[in-house]
């Protein structure tokens, strides 16, 4: 199969859809692989390295769309790319469709088989194409939270670790899932004094047993959350609720009364945020301050590592990419029902149950 790999053209996005390795690896298979050049750029992975991998190098997007099968991507297309999609594309990528009118109808026009990363399953009831960018987002999480404790970036003034004779910063991390855990063990390994709190008596079980005593669990009510969070200096917001937005579980109130200079990382801000003072930032400018408490809140936060990311992203996804080339679109996602679950547009019909939903389209 011919793959294409488009340079991202989303704002702030450095990341790239395959790694030179990747492309390796299809044409030891019998692919093609044709790369935008500099798509790998901001992963500095040259033209030089995509050819020496075996990947030919295309001028511009427009030669890509127009000579690849298969387009394997990391953000949903944009307009311009949209345009280009036809019913010949297998388009593989993170889509996000269910908030997002104009780009289902685009995909619904183009007659392209869009398959979502986000919604691929598996065994474990876990999403394998979300868990490795939650990975990245709970650890930088804590250096997001440690850099803002910074008294020139308007936190207390504190080092997360303290010094012997000093006290460490209080941690609290709210939701011990994927961002959760990795959060925790940065958290614990910069010296931290950690507590995590959720609602699942089996994360709790989970985290104890895996840090044993140095961390703190505490079952997530309305009380036991407000007492962890006024007497803490940073508190990572990492819940999910499948299917919904994010539960307010910080009010206002509570922001107003914790110490002058905290902080808030709110990682749930993709989901609308668990902190009521929440609202998305950039990473241009990632943090805002409400009631003298810091506030950081980048929806895209795995876009600050492009590095790590994008090799975090392709060790998870090559394997799908590789059943796609390899088997076609229908024979690989009829083999595999979890897989199937990452189908959301093909043939112009919506096939993904909550993206026809929440637009009102027949499914
Ligand atoms: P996950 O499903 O692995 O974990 C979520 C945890 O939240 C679960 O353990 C669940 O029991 C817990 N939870 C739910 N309701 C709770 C409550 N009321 N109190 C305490 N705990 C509660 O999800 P994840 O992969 O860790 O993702 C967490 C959040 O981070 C999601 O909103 C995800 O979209 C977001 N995320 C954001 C970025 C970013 O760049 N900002 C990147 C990756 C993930």
């Amino acid at each position: 199969m011919r793959v294409g790999v488009p340079k991202e053209i989303k704002s702030q996005e450095y990341r790239v859809g395959l790694t030179p390795d990747g492309a390796r690896e299809l044409v030891a298979r019998g692919h093609e692989v044709l790369v935008e050049t500099q798509a790998g750029a901001g992963i500095e992975a040259g033209d030089g390295e995509y050819e020496a991998a075996g990947a030919r190098i295309a001028p511009d997007a427009a030669s890509v769309f127009a000579n690849a099968e298969m387009i394997v991507k990391v953000k949903e297309p944009q307009a311009e790319e949209r345009a280009r999609l036809t019913s010949d594309h297998i388009l593989f990528t993170y889509l996000h469709l269910a908030p997002d009118a104009p780009q289902t109808q685009d995909l619904i026009k183009s007659g392209a088989i869009c398959i979502a990363y986000e919604t691929i399953t598996d065994d474990d009831g876990g999403l394998p194409l979300l868990r490795p960018m939650s990975q990245v987002a709970g650890r930088l999480s804590v250096q997001a939270g440690a850099q803002s404790l910074e008294w020139e970036r308007r936190g207390r003034g504190l080092l997360m670790g303290g010094v012997p004779g000093v006290a460490p910063a209080k941690v609290a991390v709210i939701g011990g899932g994927v961002v959760g855990e990795n959060a925790t063990q940065i958290a614990l390994g910069m010296g931290a004094e950690v507590t995590v709190l959720d609602r699942s008596p089996a994360v709790l079980e989970r985290l104890s047993h895996r840090f044993g005593s140095s961390l703190k669990t505490v079952y997530s009510t309305k009380g036991s959350l407000e007492q962890v969070v006024l007497v803490s200096d940073v508190v990572v917001g990492a819940v999910l609720v499948a299917g919904a937005g994010a539960p307010k579980l910080v009010t206002r109130e509570m922001v107003s009364g914790m110490k002058n200079g905290s902080v808030l990382v709110d990682v749930a801000i993709d989901q609308g945020g668990c902190f009521e003072t929440s609202k998305a930032t950039t990473h241009a400018e990632p943090t805002f301050v409400v009631d003298g408490v810091v506030h950081y809140c980048v929806a895209n936060m795995p876009g600050a590592v492009p590095r790590t990311s994008t090799f975090a992203l392709t060790n998870a996804t090559l394997p799908y990419v590789i059943r796609l080339a390899d088997k076609g679109w229908r024979e690989a996602l009829q083999a595999d029902p979890h897989f199937l679950n990452g189908l959301n547009v093909v043939d112009g019909k919506v096939t993904c149950a909550p993206v026809a939903k929440s637009q009102n389209l027949p499914y």
